[in-house]
């Protein structure tokens, strides 16, 4: 029984870029533009609302970048100089007396008329306290200037950014306590089959326990998205409808399961009836069928339910196609380049990605890719990328993407 198109008979197979640039373009027609205040605790993993520029020039001083001494250049004759003054971090120094150094620690202000500080270790103290120095002084050195980071107006992070640790220290460096971020996303997750039982029941008959569930809610939580578990969607198409029509209110419903060649797709006809509907036989391995359409104008993406295939699927399609909704540019993952460990003698037609690991400096692939087997991708460290009708001797290179890459 196939009551909504005929896959798997004819057509090519649609590239992987092709896809995502789809995604990305209907991605762009529908922006979730709301935005919300919020202390920087509270920003970890968000999209950046408003381009963050700097009210402040930092360091806002010249500092100390060692515990030494600051020395005018021109006072150094190599006479002893007696210690002015001593500056620690948190202090303001007096401008430096003629004829004297100051004694000065990492990170304090560099006071006025110094324009070099010599660390301690190439200092000697002499009996009556007063300081030489073994090694030839260089005009600047250990003085990080002012503004060496960034100067004021200056843009530091752009509207758009996704924000992690690093990006949030920068904000509190600035003395921003609170930034503008694009509210979470909402997304439902549907799992579809009536073979799907939750983990902690009674495995019956042709049962399998629903592990695309815990796959994709852990995720899209990782990702900063706010999401409604939907629970298993039984294949029937009544009840296909009536839950969709129960999630009017969330930015995408992200289905698993139901899109394989040759079987009863309730979700496509749902989407046929009251919305619309691409189905998509994709150039990649494992995944291939992959829909995308609107119900009742609400955006739905059904992954296939295989669990590596609904892994890889995420992660190079629907992962960019949520960062772009809320306003992400660059959306797609780090590729590295590495040679493989392995032999690749059948060209594909579909771009594969191999879960793999790199071992002595070499791409190396699980025993069993196939896209059933989840326990590939807990093994893996990152995807191997075989391009579409590749071979591969040992040696050969080939684009990794670690999973860390988009696990967040
Ligand atoms: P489908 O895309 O519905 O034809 O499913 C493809 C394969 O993935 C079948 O073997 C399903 O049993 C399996 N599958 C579908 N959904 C899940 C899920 N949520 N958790 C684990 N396996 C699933
Ligand atoms: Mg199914």
């Amino acid at each position: 029984m196939n009551p909504v198109g005929k896959p798997g008979k004819t057509g090519a197979l649609m590239p992987v870029e092709q896809a995502l640039q789809q995604l990305l373009a209907m991605a762009d027609a529908a922006p979730i533009r709301e935005q919300q205040r919020l202390p920087l605790a509270e920003c970890d993993g968000r999209v950046l609302a408003q381009d963050l520029v700097s009210t402040l020039d930092l360091p806002p001083w010249p500092n100390s970048a060692m515990d030494g001494y600051a020395i005018c250049l021109a006072d150094w004759t190599g006479e002893p100089l007696p210690v002015s003054q001593r500056i620690f971090a948190g202090q303001a120094p007096q401008p430096l007396a003629a004829g004297t150094c100051a004694r000065i620690f990492t990170g304090a202000p560099v006071p006025e008329g110094a324009d070099c500080v010599e660390m301690q270790e190439n200092a000697v103290v002499h009996a009556d306290e007063r300081v030489s120095f073994t090694e030839p002084l260089r005009p600047d050195q250990n003085i990080r200037p002012q503004g060496q980071e960034t100067t004021v107006g200056e843009l530091v992070l752009a509207a758009g950014t996704r924000l992690g640790p690093i990006e949030l220290g920068l904000a509190a460096s600035l003395g921003r306590d609170r930034l503008d971020v694009i509210r979470r996303p909402r997304v439902a997750v549907l799992s579809t089959g009536d073979e799907l039982i939750e983990p902690g029941l009674p495995l019956g008959p042709g049962q399998i326990y629903n592990s695309n569930r815990r796959v994709l809610c852990s995720w899209l939580k990782r990702m900063g998205c706010e999401v409604i578990d939907a629970g298993i969607l039984p294949d029937d198409l009544e009840q296909t409808r009536s839950r969709l029509a129960g999630l009017s209110a969330v930015d995408l419903i992200l289905s698993t399961g139901g899109v394989s060649v040759g079987e009863a797709d309730f979700l496509g006809i749902a989407l046929r009836e009251e919305g619309e509907l691409a189905l998509w036989k994709l150039a990649i391995k494992p995944g291939k069928p992959l829909t995308f359409g609107h119900f009742r104008g609400v955006p739905v993406i059904g992954l296939p339910g295989n669990p590596a295939s609904t892994l890889v699927t995420f992660a190079l399609l629907a992962r960019p196609y949520l960062l772009r909704r809320q306003g992400v540019a660059d959306v797609e993952p780090l590729r590295f380049d590495v040679p493989v460990g392995f032999t690749w003698p059948k060209p594909g037609n579909r771009r594969e990605y191999l879960r793999g690991r790199i071992e002595q400096g070499k791409a190396i692939i699980y025993r069993n890719q196939s896209s059933g087997v989840l326990r590939s991708a807990a093994w893996a460290e990152g995807f191997v990328e075989v391009l579409e009708g590749t071979t591969l001797d040992i040696g050969d290179r080939v684009n990794f993407i670690p999973l860390s890459e988009v696990l967040n």
